[in-house]
């Protein structure tokens, strides 16, 4: 079986972020496990934002699922075990399906659903109606003439009850860490979610002090009101 120091589950831009951020800390031998390929338009990133030197990239990779040991984090997927000695998790839409967390759900959504919980591995692409309100709005909003659509894929947010990130560690292990529920609004902040995560497993502690000082916002299990 092969062994990694650290692996990253998902491959979207905060797993991206979260490798550049454990070999920038000195982690060297890396694994990231993607279920479809980088830039994929499956999840919520789409495009393809990023080169990866010096790290082992499994695409087609799915992680069914993670064990925690004392010495080591086993992986089973879709090409075989693997095993490493940290992980972090961003699985995007898919973090559900990993672990469970019944006091902070994370709800995946495809963005014209209002309050509903989608599954993200059911294909679902754009319908014509929703294309046809979509270019209705357009056109009654810009001034310029509003033609066709050339291209439409679907989009997943993931939501949390407060919409507030989900940046923290494993209930069980402080050595697997987990960046998820990012509720539409996590692109921007991605460099900086992704030192946070690489700190909190290689470190146990972030240097992000705006991080420190509201870390409960980001909890898994609290889930405060605003
Ligand atoms: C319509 C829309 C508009 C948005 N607008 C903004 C905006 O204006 N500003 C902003 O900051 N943010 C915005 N966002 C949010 C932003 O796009 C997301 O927060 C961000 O892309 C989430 O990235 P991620 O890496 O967490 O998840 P994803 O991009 O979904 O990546 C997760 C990856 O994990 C892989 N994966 C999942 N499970 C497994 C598994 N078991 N094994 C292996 N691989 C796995 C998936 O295939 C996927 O590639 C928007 C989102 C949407 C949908």
């Amino acid at each position: 079986m092969r062994t990694f120091d650290a692996a990253v589950i998902g491959a979207g831009i905060h797993g991206l972020t979260a490798a550049y951020h454990l070999h920038r800390l000195g982690c060297r031998d890396i694994v990231i496990f993607e279920q479809f390929t980088i830039g994929n338009d499956r999840g919520s990133s789409h495009g393809d934002y990023c080169k990866l030197k010096n790290m082992t990239v499994l695409e087609n990779t799915r992680v069914d699922a993670f064990e925690i040991h004392d010495d080591r984090i086993e992986f089973r997927t879709s090409r075989g075990a693997f095993e490493s000695g940290k992980c972090i998790i961003t699985a995007g839409p898919w973090t559900g399906k990993l672990l469970s967390v019944p006091r902070c759900p994370l709800v995946p959504a495809r963005h014209v659903t209002a309050g509903a919980s989608d599954d993200p591995d059911v294909e679902c692409p754009p319908g014509a109606a929703a294309i046809d309100d979509l270019l209705q709005f357009l056109r009654a909003q810009l001034a310029v003439p509003v033609e066709h659509c050339i291209h439409a894929e679907t989009c997943f947010y993931t939501n949390t009850p407060t919409e507030d990130y989900v940046i923290d560690v494993h209930p069980n292990d402080r050595r697997v860490a987990i960046g998820a529920g990012f509720s539409g609004h996590g692109f921007k902040l991605a460099p900086v979610t992704g030192r946070i995560l690489a700190e909190l497993v290689m470190h146990g502690r972030s240097t992000v002090e705006e991080f420190n000082n509201h870390r409960g916002m980001f909890s898994l299990n609290v889930n405060p009101p605003r």
